[in-house]
């Protein structure tokens, strides 16, 4: 964090992330923890882990940071057809053996010390950017989500994702309004209409702003794009995306998701959205 600057308003997320960091090193020192992507004791996640980390291929779509297979184009045939509404999308690495194995951690088994370990690093690799990013964002759960899992693996990473470069952390700034269907097992088509229109952005907290989104790991996007079209709408200036890891073409991510309870869909009428003012939610 040096040479970046703090004002006032960082000291809720110092707070925040100081107590959380506190916790889990007097946790680690009473039980020492075993590395989430080998099982080695002693470690978060251990240098071997580390040094073996799939990364993606240099030449990827500016924009979207898909790979791509002609090394003289620029951006990817997605991207130059419809270009999404974010500037950005970035990924630490690919959805491969430890990392994979780690993020599964992360999402399902409650290994919450994970977010500041790999939360760090993702803060690390996104500075080299050099994106004027403002404001920090995770990609929201919805509520019946995110009450049966109890917690936001997004939201763990996006903390120290902010408090590591000095920028401002807004958890409540976007929200997941209706319930979504996992994205797994889905066509590009099925993924954009699941998550078109799920989410909402407050515009007093967003205006002006320049946004980075923070997930734990990016398909086809079509997520984050979702995130960040509410994000344009409720006047952000700019919106960039960072995930830990990316699925490369032919993963096979089903064993990765847990079986949720799907409603359905809801009415989703503007008169049945939600509203923001005074920076506090209002369910019809
Ligand atoms: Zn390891
Ligand atoms: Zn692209």
């Amino acid at each position: 964090m040096a040479g970046k600057h703090i004002s006032l308003r960082h000291f809720p997320t110092l707070g925040c992330a100081a107590l959380y960091r506190l916790f889990f090193y007097g946790l680690d020192w009473l039980y020492p923890p075993s590395c989430a992507g080998c099982g080695r004791s002693g470690w978060r996640w251990c240098p071997d882990c580390q040094q073996q980390l799939v990364l993606l291929p240099e030449s990827i779509c500016e924009v979207c940071g898909t790979p791509l297979t002609a090394r003289s184009a620029k951006t990817c045939r997605a991207c130059r057809t419809l270009p999404p509404p974010f500037h950005a999308l970035r990924s630490w690495a690919a959805f491969e053996g430890s990392l994979r194995a780690a993020i599964h951690h992360l999402k399902y088994r409650r290994y919450f010390a994970l977010g500041e370990t790999l939360g760090t690093l993702l803060a690390r690799f996104v500075s080299q950017f050099d994106w004027p990013v403002d404001a920090v964002i995770p990609v929201p759960l919805g509520p019946k989500r995110l009450a049966q899992r109890g917690y936001n693996q997004a939201a763990c990473l996006a903390l120290f994702v902010a408090v590591e470069n000095a920028w401002h952390y807004l958890p409540q700034a976007l929200i997941r309004w209706r319930e979504t269907r996992s994205q797994v097992g889905l066509s590009l088509e099925e993924r954009r209409a699941n998550v078109q229109g799920a989410f909402l952005a407050n515009p007093h907290q967003v205006e002006g702003r320049c946004i980075l989104l923070v997930d734990d790991v990016a398909t086809t996007g079509a997520t984050l794009a979702a995130c960040s079209q509410a994000l344009r709408e409720a006047g952000a200036h700019a919106v960039y995306a960072v995930t830990l890891a990316r699925t490369l073409p032919g993963h096979d991510v089903s064993s990765d998701a847990l079986p949720v309870c799907v409603d359905p869909m809801p009415d989703v009428s503007p008169a049945n959205r939600p509203s923001c003012q005074n920076n506090l939610w209002r369910i019809p």
